[in-house]
């Protein structure tokens, strides 16, 4: 971790006038870290690990496919103000976060800053390709980027984010570790009852629209049988669909998933078609009633699994 991150002035200031500034409430809303988390699920893990010294906004909601956003000026002003930027990386954002960091002018969140923190890049990624071939449209060409529906990678990713909030702010090392911790224990549990509860999955085959539930069906144990997409990104045709409705008559899938912020068109062409039951699953925070934190999250797509499957 490169020391040479500071507290910027703003906060400095506000550290100084805790007992002497009077009109300034020097309450912990003022002095926590501004975190902008890329997707829901970050900012999530980000207000579990920080609490009270943390506040975090998303910069997409769980209805927007994180691959396709535009860097608009709101977001923009976000950026300018955050200390943090917690993203997924392996180019899932690549189209958008490059530029809103360039427009931002914020220091702190540039590449290579403490404050520049890229999930995807605390864990081994599936599917990395033995060359990148963008040509197509592969929109998946630097491996999978979708990692936070593997629970063993989102503890890695947890501890690793808590150490940065901790090299950030080290006046509350103790704080995030506290956190951390009781995350941690929690999490732990959670996976022993989601192993347990998730076993009648093991060894299903389900079709996916798009590969984004690669790391969720790995941990699952459930093997992927095909790919509504041609190529990651790339929207389904009608020649490759047909090539799918004929390959399940020959092998039967389990299931067909589809997350709820994606064009289900396809999916449901080829249920209808094939009698397979289509799966609309939230795919982050915030994707549906039950899905209001992580462990929601997890529990509201097992369910929804076990019940189709
Ligand atoms: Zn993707």
């Amino acid at each position: 971790m490169p020391s040479s991150h500071r507290p910027r002035a703003g906060h400095r200031a506000l550290l100084l006038c805790a007992l002497a500034c009077p009109g300034i409430g020097i309450g912990s809303a003022h002095a926590a870290l501004d975190v902008l988390a890329c997707e829901p699920e970050w900012r999530a893990l980000a207000e579990t690990l920080g609490g009270e010294r943390v506040r975090a906004r998303s910069a997409t909601n769980a209805f927007q496919d994180p691959h396709h956003i535009e860097a608009r000026p709101s977001l923009i002003v976000k950026a300018r103000d955050a200390d943090i930027v917690f993203c997924t990386g392996a180019e899932l954002e690549v189209g958008w976060l490059p530029l809103l960091l360039e427009k931002s002018g914020n220091r702190r969140i540039q590449v290579g800053q403490p404050g520049h923190f890229l999930a995807a890049s605390e864990v081994e990624r599936l599917e990395v390709p033995v060359s990148a071939d963008r040509s197509q449209g592969d929109v998946h060409a630097d491996g999978n980027p979708h990692v936070h529906l593997d629970p063993h990678r989102l503890l890695k990713i947890a501890a690793a984010f808590s150490e940065r909030l901790q090299a950030i702010d080290p006046e509350h090392t103790e704080h995030y570790r506290r956190r951390l911790d009781a995350f941690s224990s929690e999490w732990v549990a959670a996976i022993d009852a989601w192993e347990a509860k998730a076993e009648p999955l093991r060894g299903t085959r389900a079709i996916v629209h798009h590969r984004n539930w690669s790391y969720l069906l790995d941990w699952l144990q459930v093997d992927v049988a095909g790919d509504l997409e041609p190529r990651p990104g790339i929207p389904p045709t009608s020649g490759h669909l047909a090539d799918l409705l004929q390959d399940t008559r020959e092998r039967p899938s389990d299931i067909i998933l589809v997350a709820n912020y994606q064009d289900p068109k396809g999916a449901r062409w080829l249920a209808e078609r094939s009698d397979i039951p289509l799966l609309e699953l939230p795919f982050t925070v915030g994707g549906s009633e039950d899905a209001d934190n992580l462990r929601g999250l997890y529990d509201a797509i097992l369910s929804i699994l076990l019940d189709g499957a």
